[in-house]
């Protein structure tokens, strides 16, 4: 059985994260989506928030485990007992950031693999940075978000 897990801030999930985590459950038994988080670093919505949304966008996908986790990636891969991560690539300037990641996180422990996902075009150009900037200059993020995650904000982000 091979458990994958797909890193990342989601902060918010979009449906970008989405499509590459919904390919990712059909190539693995089982994919944990993670929040990675750093105490002392504020994000746009708290890690509670976060979990809450990626939980309620992925209910339909039955293999799909939400957690989050402080610290290095490898150490949790570890914890949970997989050497498999997840990521999703969009543009170039993804690719040679993925390749530092990817590079590093290996060579922090030998195992560790990172297989890696090409978004669909409608997606790509979809960050969580640019969602948060659509949503404060009150532009309609209805297209690229999950509609928890759009119901969410709107009911709750009074910009
Ligand atoms: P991080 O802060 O670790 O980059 P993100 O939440 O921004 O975390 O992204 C997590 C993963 O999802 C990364 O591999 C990123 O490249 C990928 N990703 C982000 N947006 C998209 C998208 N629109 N399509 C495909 N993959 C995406």
């Amino acid at each position: 059985m091979t458990t994958a897990i797909y890193p990342g801030s989601f902060d918010p999930i979009t449906n970008g994260h989405l499509d590459i985590l919904r390919s990712g459950s059909e190539i693995f038994d089982k994919v944990i989506i993670a929040v990675s988080y750093n105490i002392e670093k504020k994000g746009f919505l708290t890690v509670d928030e976060r979990l809450k949304l990626i939980r309620e966008s992925v209910k339909d996908l039955k293999n799909v485990e939400v957690d989050s986790f402080e610290g290095l990636t490898v150490d949790y891969a570890k914890k949970r007992g997989t050497h498999v991560l997840l990521r999703g690539l969009r543009t170039a300037s993804d690719f040679e950031y993925e390749l530092q990641l990817s590079q590093t996180n290996n060579y922090l422990s030998k195992d560790i693999k990172t297989v890696f996902l090409i978004t669909k075009p409608e997606y790509n150009f979809i960050s969580s940075s640019m969602v948060r900037e659509i949503l404060s200059n009150k532009g309609d993020i209805k297209p690229f978000v999950p509609n928890p995650v759009y119901d969410y904000l709107m009911a709750n982000c009074d910009i």
